[in-house]
């Protein structure tokens, strides 16, 4: 059976973080668009150039050109087990764009772990963030540094800082958040897929939290 989970949660709010830790525990691919965005970026396809303008600013790329990306990714064989939604979707557009792809395959989304964390938490998150270059695990100077400064513990790779985690753009990412994302929180609950968590606890017991809304809802599936 695929299981499909959206992390849903601010700019920070430690999404990726859990993904890299649930991807472990569940045998499902985590699928970041924020990453896929940064490999088109890096790789200099045609989608990483017009992505680029909006990333810089801190603005969400358009809905049409990042469902069809999410729907290519989905095509890949790993997706066939589920996948751990990180940043993806971010407005109401994106959920139903995603209903409808996972309805194509007779699926749907089994649970939604919303990680709640205040603004200015969100903020400082962002702006203690380094994130590795080769495999995308993220660090915080504070509460969460690597063993060694600037190399990633788990594989070794360059520890760099987001120019969109820059003060400005992290502001501007929030307010994005606030205006086009947030209302998913509503939405999901609206639909009885929402499992809220508290994200301001420490990773761990942020990472129990998550296991166990996750593990719910699959033997709810199963019943
Ligand atoms: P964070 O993890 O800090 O929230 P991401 O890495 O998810 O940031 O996203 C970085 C940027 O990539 C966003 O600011 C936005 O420009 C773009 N992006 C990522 N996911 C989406 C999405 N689902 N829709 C539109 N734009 C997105
Ligand atoms: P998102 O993917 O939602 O943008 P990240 O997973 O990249 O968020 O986390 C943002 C920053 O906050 C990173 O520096 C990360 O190490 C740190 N972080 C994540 N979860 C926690 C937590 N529960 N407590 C403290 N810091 C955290
Ligand atoms: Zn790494």
């Amino acid at each position: 059976m695929a299981v499909f989970v959206v992390l849903l949660g601010g700019p920070g709010a430690g999404k990726g973080t859990q993904a890299k830790l649930l991807v472990d525990e569940l045998g499902i691919p985590q699928v970041s668009t924020g990453d896929l965005f940064r490999q088109h970026l890096q790789a200099d396809t045609d989608l990483g150039r017009l992505a680029r303008t909006y990333m810089e600013r801190g603005e969400l790329v358009p809905d049409r050109v990042t469902i069809e990306m999410v729907r290519e990714r989905f095509a890949q064989s790993d997706c066939a087990s589920g996948a751990l939604l990180d940043g993806f979707p971010r407005t109401i557009a994106q959920a139903e764009g995603l209903e409808i792809m996972l309805a194509a395959i007779g699926q749907r989304v089994a649970v939604v772990p919303f990680i709640r964390v205040s603004p200015a938490v969100l903020l400082e998150r962002l702006s203690g963030r380094w994130t590795c270059r080769q495999c995308s695990s993220m660090y915080h100077v504070l509460h969460n540094p690597p063993l060694a400064p600037g190399v990633c513990d788990r594989c070794a790779g360059e520890l760099y800082q987001r120019t969109d985690d820059s003060p400005e753009t992290a502001k501007r990412r929030i307010d994005v958040y606030w205006e086009q994302t947030a209302p998913l929180v509503e939405w999901y609950r609206g639909k009885g897929q929402l499992a809220e968590i508290d994200g301001e606890q420490p990773i761990e017991a942020v990472s129990r939290a998550m296991l166990s809304a996750v593990c719910a809802a699959i033997s709810r599936g199963e019943r």
